[in-house]
Formats: structure tokens, C-alpha cells, sequence
């Protein structure tokens, strides 16, 4: 199979083609909303520059009209996801481990690279083509769905947003090719307070020393490139807290223990360790202290592709239940699927993936046109991982004993459907975010 990222390459520079023709509409630095009449101020919330491509063409459309190139990128993913993901995912799921070959396989479609600039090997392609790939992904096995979206959303975008020159030549060409990537924030101590961490890093002479220990860093056991969030100055409390980027093969680095887990087992998940290790200077991800402000920007950002997982994930889930229940499965002598019980609940889960895909689409337009998407992200996480839930146990319960075995994958979305509502921010986090935001707008 040809690469996904090369086949879409011409249709994405004919997209870009028509981009310079509008050059001169601000980046979000700038106060501009391109499609609202209203002209209020928006602040840019993102950890990506706003990008132009694909969205500045299209009149008022419907939230799920995509562009040329990212329609092409849902079908080739869809297309991918179903030759040469799907006979692997019951066996990866009982073997608790990602196939390596399909890692390679996922760097040579250009799925790990999807926003990074096509200078430095990526797809450089926009942020709802990586939205659309990790969701059609998900649709499939919500584990491969979380390792891609891990690595784009919050890894590259971390490199591209924030690294040096010198970081970004030597690492996105990796990254974009064969290398995967970890983000460390979470620890022992600092789960949903992720800015109360206790990891230190200190000052030496040619660089960074760091020492601690994160917990549940997902893709730990296949990556080799790390991101770590360490405070600097514990005196200035999260202000302190400054990101590195680090080296699997760095003296003192070391996985510590791999998490056995309910669902997403194909997804390593693990303990680390810092022992004292050497953390060059140049290896300083952007600027000390800022670390706080570029985990809450990319986590942000993270949370639509956790939205988009959990709506791929849900529809999967409905997907394998509802072509059993219309074609195979008769009793009372009729398919039980047309039993007005059941259509009533299939008509009202598929209602609801397509308001948590509308929630998701929403919030990465938001995000793309450098509107405040937080409250968007939030609610698509939250509302996405309740409906991925509530779709894929039904699901089970439509199969009946069918669902509940392990021979197909029903049981298996909906062990996967748990962790939405935990990892990128619990549901009760998400409620949070959206409850201040509101609250803010309402008080006068
Ligand atoms: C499979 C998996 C993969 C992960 N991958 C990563 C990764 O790659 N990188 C990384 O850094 N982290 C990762 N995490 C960590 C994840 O982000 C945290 O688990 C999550 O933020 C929740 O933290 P916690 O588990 O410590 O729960 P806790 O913070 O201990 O929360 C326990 C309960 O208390 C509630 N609670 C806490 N505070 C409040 C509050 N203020 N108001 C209301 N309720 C509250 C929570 O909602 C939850 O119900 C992963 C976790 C898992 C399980």
C-alpha cells in the first residue's frame, strides 16, 4: 500500500495554492475571526499557529464538510485501518503489546507525521486531518487510534510549536519517519493537579539534571523520544515547571514497570524512572518556566483527539453490533434488529455520535481558525467519551451473549470506552473547565 501522507500530497498543495491567495489574513497572534460577523476579540489558545489551508475557502457549511484533502485522509486511514489493522487487533489485544510492524507501517503511511511540515519529512497537513485519522483509527482499535494521537497532537505539536531550530531538524525528520514519542506529565503525585508535580530538574554546568519517577505514560515501551515536564524552581510552584526532551538510550532513564490494564492493552501504558539524568542544554524544550503554559496549551488541543478517538471508538462499536443484529442474528423469526426496541435504541446511539462528532469537528475548526476552543474541547471530550460508554455497552447488550465474548470485538470497545473519561483530563475535569468558562461569561 502507497503512503497515505504521498497520495495526498497533491490535492494539499493545490489546497495551499489557493491558501496564498488569501496570505494576507493574520495569524492567530492577531485579533481576526474569519467566520464570525460579530468581530469580537479572541485570544489564541492553541499550541499550533493558526493554519489557513483547507478552511478559508469554504462558504458556511455543515461542521461535518471536510476539505478535499482531509476527506481523502478519512478514506485512505478507513481503507488502511480495515486491510491491515483489523486482523491484528484481537491478537494484539491478548498479547497486551502493539505489533512493531504496525508502528512501521503507521510512520510509512505518514500517519505520525501528519502535521509536521513536508520540509521536515512530515505530512504538513493540517490538525482536523490528523482529527479525522485518529477517529477512522479508532474505529478500528481505539489502542493504534491513541498511540498516533499521543504522538501528533501532543509530541510533534510540542517540537513544532516550541523547539529550536536545532530541535527540530534533529528530531521532527525522526519523529515524521520511525521514531515514536512520549509526553510526561502525569506522576505518583500529580494526576488531575498534573502542576503539582514533584519530578526536579537542576542547573549544571552543561545543561539540565532531572530525577523522579511519571506514571501512565502511554506509548513508553515503543518510544525513544521523550517529552518531560520537571519544575526547575520549586519555589515558584508551577511556574517553575520547564519541559525537556530526552533520549530513551540517556543514562539513568529507565521504564520501571508496564501497567496491566482494563482496556487499550495493545496501548503500553508505564511507570519511569529518572535517576540523575544528564539532560543537555539545547535539549531545553523552548523557555525554563514555561512548561506549565505548554502542557495546559497542547493538553487543550490533546483533548479533541481524545474526542475524536472516543467518536470513532463508539461508532466502531455500533457499527459491529448493528450488522449482526440486521443480518445474521434472527429470533421470534425475524432479525432482531428490526424489533422496534432495539431500532429505537440503534437510532438513538448513532444520534449520538453524530452530536459528539459535530462537538469534535466544531472544536478543531475552532482551533484552526485561532478562536478559544477550550470550553469546545472540553465539551467534545466529555460529551464523546460518555456517548463511546453508553454506545459500545449497548452494543454489547444488542449482540447479547454474541457481545460478551471475547470471539469478536464488542466486549472489547467497550473496555476500551472506560479510559475516555480519564486520560487528557478526567470527565469531572473536563466539567471544571466548562463550568468556569461559563460561569465566567454569566457573572457580571
Ligand atoms: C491508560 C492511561 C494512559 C495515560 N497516558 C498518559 C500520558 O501519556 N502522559 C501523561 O502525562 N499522563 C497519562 N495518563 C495519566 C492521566 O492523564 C491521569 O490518569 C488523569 O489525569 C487522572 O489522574 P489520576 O489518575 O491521578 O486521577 P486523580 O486525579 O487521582 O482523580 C481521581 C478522581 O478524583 C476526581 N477529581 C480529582 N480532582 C478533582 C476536582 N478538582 N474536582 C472534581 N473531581 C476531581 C477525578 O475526576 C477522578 O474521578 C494516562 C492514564 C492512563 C490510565
Amino acid at each position: 500500500m502507497s503512503s497515505i501522507a504521498r497520495a495526498l500530497r497533491p490535492a494539499l498543495r493545490q489546497s495551499r495554492g489557493i491558501t496564498t491567495k488569501v496570505s494576507s489574513v493574520p495569524r492567530c497572534s492577531r485579533t481576526i475571526r474569519p467566520f464570525n460577523i460579530s468581530q469580537q476579540q479572541t485570544r489564541c489558545l492553541s499550541a499550533t499557529p493558526r493554519r489557513l489551508n483547507d478552511i478559508t475557502d469554504i462558504p458556511p457549511t455543515p461542521i461535518d464538510h471536510l476539505s478535499e484533502v482531509e476527506l481523502a485522509m478519512k478514506e485512505t486511514v478507513a481503507k488502511f485501518a480495515n486491510d491491515m489493522i483489523l486482523p491484528k487487533v484481537r491478537d494484539m489485544d491478548e498479547a497486551e503489546k502493539m505489533d512493531p510492524a504496525l508502528v512501521e507501517q503507521l510512520f510509512e503511511q505518514g500517519l505520525m507525521g501528519v502535521e509536521i511540515p513536508e520540509e521536515f519529512g512530515g505530512a504538513g497537513m493540517n490538525f482536523t486531518a490528523a482529527i479525522v485519522g485518529i477517529e477512522e483509527l479508532a474505529r478500528v482499535d481505539p489502542s493504534v487510534s491513541v498511540m498516533v494521537d499521543v504522538h501528533n497532537t501532543l509530541v510533534n505539536t510540542a517540537i513544532i510549536k516550541w523547539g529550536s531550530t536545532a530541535l527540530k531538524k534533529k528530531y521532527l525528520p525522526a519523529l515524521a519517519t520511525k521514531t515514536v514519542g512520549s509526553f510526561c506529565l502525569s506522576e505518583p503525585v500529580s494526576g488531575s493537579d498534573a502542576f503539582a508535580l514533584a519530578t526536579k530538574a537542576t542547573k549544571t554546568a552543561d545543561g539540565y539534571k532531572i530525577s523522579g519517577s511519571k506514571m501512565w505514560i502511554t506509548n513508553s515501551m515503543e518510544a525513544d523520544f521523550f517529552i518531560v515536564f520537571a519544575n526547575l524552581d520549586a519555589s515558584k510552584g508551577y511556574r517553575g515547571i520547564t519541559a525537556f526532551v530526552m533520549d530513551k538510550d540517556t543514562k539513568g532513564f529507565s521504564i520501571a514497570k508496564k501497567e496491566k490494564k482494563l482496556g487499550i492493552k495493545a496501548s503500553s501504558t508505564c511507570a519511569i524512572n529518572f535517576d540523575d539524568v544528564e539532560i543537555p542544554k539545547e535539549n531545553l524544550l523552548g523557555e525554563e518556566g514555561k512548561g506549565y503554559q505548554y502542557a495546559i496549551g497542547l493538553l487543550n488541543e490533546g483533548r479533541i483527539g481524545i474526542a475524536a478517538q472516543m467518536t470513532g471508538l463508539a461508532l466502531g462499536a455500533w457499527e459491529n453490533a448493528v450488522k449482526y443484529v440486521w443480518n445474521d442474528r434472527k429470533q421470534f423469526g425475524q432479525l432482531v434488529g428490526e424489533f422496534q426496541g432495539m431500532q429505537h435504541q440503534i437510532a438513538q446511539s448513532y444520534t449520538e455520535i453524530a452530536a459528539a462528532r459535530a462537538l469534535v469537528y466544531n472544536a478543531a475548526r475552532k482551533k484552526e481558525a485561532g478562536q478559544n476552543f477550550v470550553q469546545d474541547a472540553a465539551m467534545a471530550k466529555l460529551y464523546a467519551s460518555q456517548v463511546a460508554g453508553r454506545v459500545s455497552g449497548l452494543a454489547i447488550e444488542w449482540m447479547g451473549g454474541m457481545g460478551f465474548v471475547r470471539e469478536g470485538l464488542a466486549e472489547k470497545f467497550w473496555r476500551d470506552s472506560k479510559i475516555g473519561a480519564i486520560y487528557e483530563g478526567t470527565s469531572n475535569i473536563q466539567l471544571n473547565t466548562i463550568a468556569k468558562l461559563l460561569q465566567k461569561e454569566y457573572t457580571s
